[in-house]
């Protein structure tokens, strides 16, 4: 059989840490990056006779959640105890929930090259995340830390929906995106507060799905969609040698390019699942639910929409710009100090983005602001800044951001807009490009274009290019 008779079919569980203060059963921080073990306390560290109380913010944030993607909020929930073992998780249980979970049967929607799709979302439920073991940094042992213990994640399951690595990016992308507007989790895919269990399996269309393997706790778009075409193809050929799909855990590898089944704590495990009794029900009321629904902010969607009403955005970018919420305040905020939508549009959909790519850098991880980036539109449109120079003061302000204006007056880099300096250079150039002159008498209009290079050459880029262009206009029709 040939490879384009199977079809894929991939379903994420997607876990968001969410960014609440403090953690979901303690007052401990749930702050990143501190010294192992500071934030702790009793009840995240499980000692004996300690109760947990249940962190208000994380049911509204969980209820946030499921509203911005079209779930059905439970008026009645609960938390029930996941039972496993493993150093990393102190009481031996990780409170979950089961069968009552807060959020169920939602949607988004995703948009490929093959169009749009709606992506159903089964449940999203609120648990605590575990600890952290460190493996190798001393000698042998493993460590572990449990700061991050009782940190509150959403877990969000879809239904096995997607086809293609190319729709489980965009339907993660897209979920990523929804909870930065709702400012429920900062999605920080780098410091783990983002991450994705990855289900995939192969079957023929028309018949039932096949067995699925499952990739735990990956971290980066790129890695999911490298893991889950060689898993396709894996599975594909598997079937085709006469070999059957097992279900289990696999770990991807980013550095051989391949999956290895995972011996893990969690293979064809019964957890035990029962109502943690330590816990109240989960009880919502109407105006509860529905004061959240009134609070939610504006959504990718809609934003987008009003970038092409009211900044005249081409749809390209104006999906590209509302893809990510701090790429869109990012250019609003610019706006509001240049007043030149065109130009920040501009500047983020081309040199920003390919310094993202290059750098495979996060929108949240962009060093300047949204003032210090409409500075600089506004320096250029003054003309006190060619463009060309307005992409090194761009460069700087990834690398060491501060105020534009200071940059140029630093690196010696305000355009050279005087009359007598300019007409200097063009008398330079054309003398040294006899040959220039005569193929622009030729009717080679190129020639002017190489003239301006020149000049802007010599200048180290500094020269404003309209006086430059109409002063070797000038000379050259003498
Ligand atoms: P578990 O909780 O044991 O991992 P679930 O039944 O809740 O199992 O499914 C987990 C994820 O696996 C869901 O996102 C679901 O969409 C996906 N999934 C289920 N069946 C398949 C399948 N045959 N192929 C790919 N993904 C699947
Ligand atoms: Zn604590
Ligand atoms: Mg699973």
């Amino acid at each position: 059989m040939a490879r384009s008779d199977y079809e894929a079919v991939i379903g994420l569980e997607v876990h968001a840490e969410l960014s609440t203060k403090t953690k979901i059963f303690c007052s401990c921080p749930t702050e990143f990056g501190a010294l192992p073990n500071t934030h702790t306390c009793p009840i995240c560290m499980a000692m004996p006779g300690t109760l947990p109380v249940l962190n208000e913010k994380v049911v509204e944030y969980a209820v946030k959640a499921g509203l911005a993607t079209n779930c059905e909020i439970s008026r009645n929930s609960k938390n029930d105890r996941k039972n496993y073992y493993y150093p990393d998780l102190p009481k031996s249980y990780q409170i979950s929930q089961y069968d009552k979970p807060l959020c169920e049967n939602g949607e988004v929607e995703i948009e490929t090259k093959n169009g749009k799709k709606t992506i159903r979302i089964e449940r999203i439920h609120i648990e605590e995340d575990a600890g952290k073991l460190n493996h190798d940094d001393f000698g042998g042992g493993s460590l572990v830390d449990l700061n991050r213990a009782g940190v509150p994640l959403i877990e969000t399951v879809s239904k096995p929906d997607m086809r293609s690595a190319e729709e489980a990016e965009a339907y993660l992308r897209k979920l990523k995106s929804i909870f930065e507007y709702i400012e429920v989790s900062d999605c920080k895919m780098q410091e783990g507060s983002l991450r994705a269990d990855v289900n995939v399996s192969v079957h023929k269309p028309g018949e039932p799905l096949g067995t699925r393997t499952e990739m735990k706790n990956m971290n980066s778009f790129r890695s999911i969609v490298r893991a889950i075409e060689y898993e396709i193809d894996r599975q594909i050929d598997l079937i085709e040698d006469g070999g059957t799909v097992t279900q289990e855990t696999l770990r991807w590898d980013d550095v051989s390019g391949k999956t290895f089944p995972m011996r893990d704590k969690e293979d064809a495990q019964d957890y035990r699942y029962f109502p943690d009794p330590d816990l109240v029900a989960i009880k919502l009321s109407e105006e509860y639910i529905e004061n959240i629904k009134q609070g939610l902010p504006e959504l990718p969607e809609s934003r987008k929409q009003r970038y092409l009403e009211e900044y005249n955005l081409s749809e390209k970018d104006a999906k590209l710009i509302t893809s990510s919420k701090y790429l869109s305040d990012l250019f609003e905020g610019a706006i509001k100090v240049c007043n030149n939508p065109k130009a920040v549009n501009n500047w983020i959909i081309s040199d920003i983005s390919r310094i993202l790519n290059e750098t495979e850098m996060e929108p949240i991880e962009i060093p300047f602001d949204s003032k210090q980036l409409g500075k600089l539109v506004v320096l250029i449109d003054k003309g006190t800044i060619s463009s060309s120079i307005g992409k090194k003061v761009l460069t700087e302000l990834f690398e060491n951001p501060r105020d534009p204006e200071d940059i140029i007056k630093e690196k010696g880099w305000i355009q050279i807009s005087d009359e007598g300096a300019i007409k200097e250079v063009v008398t330079k150039i054309l003398e040294a490009n006899p040959q220039s002159i005569a193929d622009y008498k030729a009717g080679k209009d190129k020639a002017l274009g190489f003239l301006v290079g020149q000049a802007m050459k010599e200048t180290k880029g500094k020269a404003n290019p309209q006086m430059l262009n109409k002063m070797f206009l000038e000379e050259l029709n003498k």
